[in-house]
């Protein structure tokens, strides 16, 4: 039977053939044949709970055009996969499934709760891995790596016990940042601010005190051991260095008068009620001045400590109290509105309550010098370069990083403990009580806490490479990695800290380069959110329009670090560039081949090879390929400075405007014309070439089609390679 080149092109039935065909055939593997320097990416790991949205989508495309180019160029090209355990977001998911089923966790305990997410995970984690692979991704999914594997968890393990050894990692008394809702403590990062509108009350701890302070939270007055006020102000200079007893409603405090330069005058009274168990800057204040620290709230919210009559009552409730006796002791002077932010969770929304507790820190001063260094000298570079302002200034204003986290799920802190009591006693424990290390001696306690997402995140380029296997071919060939591309809001939580670990745990930079794109906002430049019913499903576009003119809609019109606005209809506008493909090759394909327009029978004539008589050109012939010439070094220069909307855009306007709209029109006219059949021949040749270099350039950024149609055209040019991907990028 005769071959038809079908009338249109079907996304919704060939996409998903079309790449189990590339899987099964290895394409997406590092080519071992292949010379020179590896290409080599790790792809941010999407969290296991993750559902595909758009912003994922923007990630793999441009991950994956770059992909798709170096393996063309014929390096060895790795893009590896995998997912993030993502300990609170996962636990959270679990948690509440359990709930609706009536199963509380604390009842049925860890072990069997962990078994309950594992489950879960294999169920349901393997969703966005399945959705990667609908936009088209080539990544290496041999190599795929879950943070929680056995090699990436003994990876964790090494880098904890070497960073321990080294004393970057330490066990401290420390505020930090706790959410009674979620019952952890969460980093400084994770903390977000929101503008509410709070009551500022002034009034003094007892008739004796002699300066009036101003607080939104009267309740952890009850922690208070210093006032502090700046060193120039006049009125309370006399002051400073009295220590006063006091008196507030039971409660009996020495309150230390100090002077602080970080006071401003200006708020409030220009006196601030230290607490340094219960704020961050108060925390620091009473380290430099010999503070008492003392807890008044705990992990549940509630009033602990020697506080009277206000233990055991919720923070809110202690507040009205205080407030009532304030007022009835006259010591309120005035209630005042103001704005201020609240400090919330940015997992479950909750107010954060500062606490202290004992917790694993890592020290982070060390290491942000070495990763300052980095970009500094140029080993690093970071597109676009006005985010490198904001990551020194980061590292240069760094605090240590608490890793532990109150949670069952993630990797369990490599501590052990000689006996219950230890866990809790003392930040300095000896030999004899601590063991760090995964051979811990017989019958000893395990630390509770799991290390933070992040710590795990923070090895992704190594760990998953076999680290701290320093001799596994994988390492060896494909460490350190090139690109780190990624999304601008990570910076901190992410990227920093890889550098930091790569340069600490391997003495090698994890990639050269960082390449930030922007976020996808609605056509009227707002953020997407489901809540707020403007956010794109990107499997519903691919459905739609195909995955070919989703990645071309989101990849046209961005520039490094910039948000970007996309809406469907100009994925609709891709849709038919999808179209314009098929039926401009359908055209060339059934004309070089002499075969039926109409029907689409593709006809009986072949082209062996694409080598062109230069001395046969016509006038339209030498133009065509001119300009292709031209096309091809700019899109090559583009992808290579990391322009990726300019190298679309160029190769779909040769395509649209030049080849279809020009040549085309011309050709059809030669085609007839040309009586010589050496000439006929060259022109049939010179329009495959043209036509399957272009299809060349496209390739990564509308990988199914342009497969598609090469497939067709190995028809009638049995020269092509076998698919696309195999395809050499022209010179
Ligand atoms: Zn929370």
């Amino acid at each position: 039977m005769a071959k038809i080149f079908s009338k249109n092109w079907q996304h919704g039935e060939n996409e998903g053939e079309i790449y189990k065909n590339w899987e099964s055939k290895g394409f997406f593997k590092p080519f071992d044949f292949a010379q020179g320097r590896p290409f080599v990416i790790s792809m941010p790991p999407p969290n296991i709970t993750g559902k595909l949205h758009i912003g994922h989508a923007l990630t793999i495309t441009i991950e994956d055009i770059m992909t798709r180019y170096h393996r063309m160029l014929g390096e060895p090209t790795l893009w590896l996969p995998g997912t993030d355990h993502a300990g609170i977001a996962t636990q959270a998911v679990v948690d509440k499934n359990l709930r609706k089923k009536g199963i509380n966790k604390n009842e049925i305990g860890r072990e069997k709760f962990v078994e309950e997410v594992w489950k879960w995970k294999e169920e349901y984690g393997g969703e966005i891995v399945k959705q990667l692979r609908a936009v088209g991704a080539s990544c290496d999914w041999s190599r795929e790596r879950f943070t929680l594997d056995e090699d990436l968890s003994k990876a964790v393990n090494e880098a904890f016990v070497r960073l321990y050894k080294k004393g970057l990692i330490y066990r401290g008394e420390y505020i930090v940042n706790w959410c009674p809702k979620c019952g952890t403590a969460i980093s400084d990062d994770e903390v977000e601010h929101e503008p509410q509108k709070s009551k500022l009350y002034y009034f003094k701890y007892d008739k004796n005190f002699p300066i009036t302070i101003a607080t939104t939270r009267p309740e952890t007055k009850l922690g208070d051991t210093a006032v502090a006020v700046n060193p120039s102000d006049e009125r309370y200079k006399k002051y400073v260095g009295q220590i006063v007893d006091i008196n507030l409603d039971g409660v009996k405090r020495k309150i230390k008068i100090i002077a602080d330069r970080a006071i401003d005058k200006d708020f409030g009274t220009g006196a601030l009620g230290v607490t340094p168990a219960h704020s961050m800057a108060d925390w620091k204040m009473a380290e430099e001045n010999n503070l008492e620290k003392v807890k008044v709230i705990d992990e549940h919210g509630r009033m602990i400590g020697d506080v009277g009559d206000y233990l055991g009552l919720k923070v809110l409730e202690a507040r009205e109290k205080l407030v009532e006796y304030l007022k009835s002791k006259k010591l309120l002077e005035k209630e005042e509105e103001i704005e201020n932010n609240l400090s919330v969770c940015y997992r479950c929304g909750g107010a954060i309550e500062p606490l202290p507790s004992l917790q694993w820190f890592v020290k982070m001063e060390p290491l942000a010098e070495k990763a300052r260094n980095a970009v500094e000298s140029g080993e690093i570079k970071i597109i676009p370069k006005r985010f490198e302002k904001v990551y020194f200034h980061w590292l240069d204003n760094i605090r240590d990083w608490c890793i532990s986290r109150q949670l069952w799920w993630g990797h369990r802190i490599p501590v052990w403990y000689a006996s219950e009591k230890l866990k809790v006693k003392s930040e300095k424990l000896n030999e004899k009580e601590i063991y760090i290390g995964d051979n811990p001696p017989a019958d000893w306690i395990q630390d509770e806490d799991v290390l933070d997402t992040w710590f795990s995140s923070a090895l992704w380029p190594f760990s998953t490479l076999d680290w701290p296997d320093e001799s596994s071919s994988d390492f060896q060939n494909f460490y350190p990695t090139t690109v780190m591309e990624t999304a601008y809001d990570i910076l901190f939580f992410w990227v920093a800290r890889m550098i930091m670990m790569g340069l600490e745990l391997t003495g090698k930079i994890p990639f050269e380069t960082v390449y930030f794109h922007g976020l996808v906002r609605d056509e009227q430049n707002r953020k997407m959110s489901k809540s707020f019913g403007n956010a794109l499903d990107p499997l519903v576009l691919i459905e739609k329009y195909g995955a070919d003119a989703l990645r071309m809609a989101l990849v046209i019109g961005t520039t490094p670090g910039q948000d970007m606005a996309i809406g469907e209809s100009k994925i609709k506008g891709m849709r038919n560039f999808s179209n314009k493909i098929w039926n401009a090759s359908r055209f060339v394909a059934l004309r070089v081949s002499d075969g039926n327009l109409q029907s689409g029978e593709v006809g009986g004539d072949r082209i062996d090879n694409l080598d062109i008589d230069e001395k046969l050109l016509t006038s339209a012939d030498k133009k065509i390929l001119e300009s292709q010439k031209s096309i091809k070094s700019k899109v090559k220069s583009h992808i290579e400075k990391f322009q990726f909307s300019l190298a679309a855009e160029e190769s779909h306007n040769f395509f649209w405007h030049d080849f279809c709209d020009t040549y085309i029109e011309s050709a059809k006219n030669q085609l007839v014309q040309l009586d010589k059949l050496d000439q006929l021949e060259n022109s049939k040749k010179i329009l495959l070439k043209v036509l399957s270099e272009s299809l060349v350039l496209l390739h990564p950024f509308m990988p199914f089609v342009t497969e598609a149609v090469w497939q067709e055209l190995r028809e009638i040019c049995p020269d092509l390679s076998e698919s696309i991907m195999t395809a050499e990028w022209p010179e």
